[in-house]
This record gives C-alpha cells, sequence and structure tokens, in this order.
C-alpha cells in the first residue's frame, strides 16, 4: 500500500493537491476537516462536539478524532492506499496512527510537508473565507490561533516523521501544477517508479 500523509498548515493547499493526488495514484482520500464538516452540516452529535472546537481554532479532541480517523480508513474494502490530509495534527494522532496501521499490517510510505510562509497563509485563508463561507477562515483572529496551534501542537509531527526518515518538504508556494509535479516526484522516488 502507498500511505501518504499531506502535511502543512492552514492554507498550504492541502485539500487541492490531495485532489489531483488521489486521481493520479488511486489513493483514498481522508480529510479529517471535510469529514468534521460533514457531521457539522448533518448535525450529529460529533458535528457538535467538532464544532465547538473548530470555531474557536482549536483542534478536536484526540480521542475523538482517532476514533473517527480509525473508523473511516476501516469503511475502505482493500484501497491501494490513503492520503491522510489533516492527519495526523498531534504527536498522540501519529502514534495512534502507526499502532493501527501496523496492525492492519502496512504502514506510512511517506510525509509530504507543503511549506509556505506566514504572511501568504494568511492572505490565503481570507480569500478562502470569502468563497466557502468556512466560518473559520473568515476571522483574522481564528486564523491566527489555527497558525499558532500548528506551531505548538502540530510541528512536532514534523519532528515524528523526521525520525523515521519520512520527512520530505515541499515548496507550498508556485503553480498548482508545478507543486503537484514536484509532489508526484516525492512519491515516485519512494515508490521506485
Ligand atoms: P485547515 O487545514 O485549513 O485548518 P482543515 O479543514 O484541515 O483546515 O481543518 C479544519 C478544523 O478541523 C481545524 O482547525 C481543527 O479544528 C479541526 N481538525 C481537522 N483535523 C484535525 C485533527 N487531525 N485533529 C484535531 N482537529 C482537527
Amino acid at each position: 500500500m502507498l500511505n501518504i500523509v499531506l502535511f502543512g498548515p492552514p492554507g498550504a493547499g492541502k485539500g487541492t493537491q490531495s485532489a489531483k493526488l488521489i486521481e493520479q495514484f488511486g489513493l483514498v482520500h481522508l480529510s479529517t476537516g471535510d469529514i468534521f464538516r460533514a457531521n457539522i452540516k448533518g448535525e450529529t452529535e460529533l458535528g457538535k462536539l467538532a464544532k465547538s472546537y473548530i470555531d474557536q481554532g482549536k483542534l478536536v479532541p484526540d480521542e475523538v478524532t482517532i476514533a473517527m480517523l480509525e473508523s473511516e480508513v476501516n469503511k475502505s474494502d482493500s484501497p491501494k492506499g490513503f492520503i491522510f490530509d489533516g492527519f495526523p495534527r498531534t504527536q498522540a494522532q501519529a502514534q495512534a496512527l502507526d499502532t493501527f496501521l501496523s496492525s492492519k499490517g502496512t504502514t506510512i510510505s511517506l510525509m509530504l510537508a507543503l511549506e509556505v510562509e506566514e504572511d501568504e497563509l494568511k492572505k490565503r485563508l481570507l480569500l478562502r473565507g470569502k468563497d466557502s463561507g468556512r466560518a473559520d477562515d473568515q476571522d483574522p483572529a481564528i486564523i491566527q490561533k489555527r497558525i499558532d496551534v500548528y506551531q505548538a501542537e502540530t510541528m512536532p509531527v514534523k519532528t515524528y516523521y523526521t525520525q523515521q526518515g519520512k520527512y520530505k518538504g515541499i515548496n507550498g508556494l508556485g503553480e498548482i501544477d508545478e507543486i503537484f509535479n514536484a509532489l508526484c516526484q516525492a512519491i515516485e522516488e519512494v515508490t521506485g517508479k
């Protein structure tokens, strides 16, 4: 299996690139943000809980997020692999993912990290907020909070995969196709194609 963690701060372009990568490599896309938003829309219990955190720019608690992610993985019948988008976002999530995947006889192949500087992220998120209607993209204070949470809680995940020799940074500035090509190249280095 080819299991990729697509990593990067809010607004780095994970969603855009995931859509292209799943098509290219035949993978299943699991975006925790998308799953939470679908639950919010459907007014499920999980959605109500997630909304109370998301609206403040905080992370949804690990226990809830991990259980949800595992249940989504279990829904897929013999996939070629997964793109994990927005997960893991904490060290505890990364450890849980390793344990879970190894119980299924597989592992993370590669972490691809989209690198974009903070000023650019803020610009992109505010722009996205205008079109998407996402409340968390419309308030500069919430955007700042998410970037701060990323630095404090999510950056350790980079160290986690670096220690496993699986981290690969990709410049997230430039044309969408240019970035996509760089991602494909990094994947092909791992798959040996
Ligand atoms: P972005 O990358 O733009 O912040 P996402 O759609 O990935 O957007 O996530 C939106 C929100 O959903 C996050 O700010 C967070 O509150 C919650 N969330 C998403 N993934 C996770 C996760 N792995 N752990 C905890 N909370 C998460």
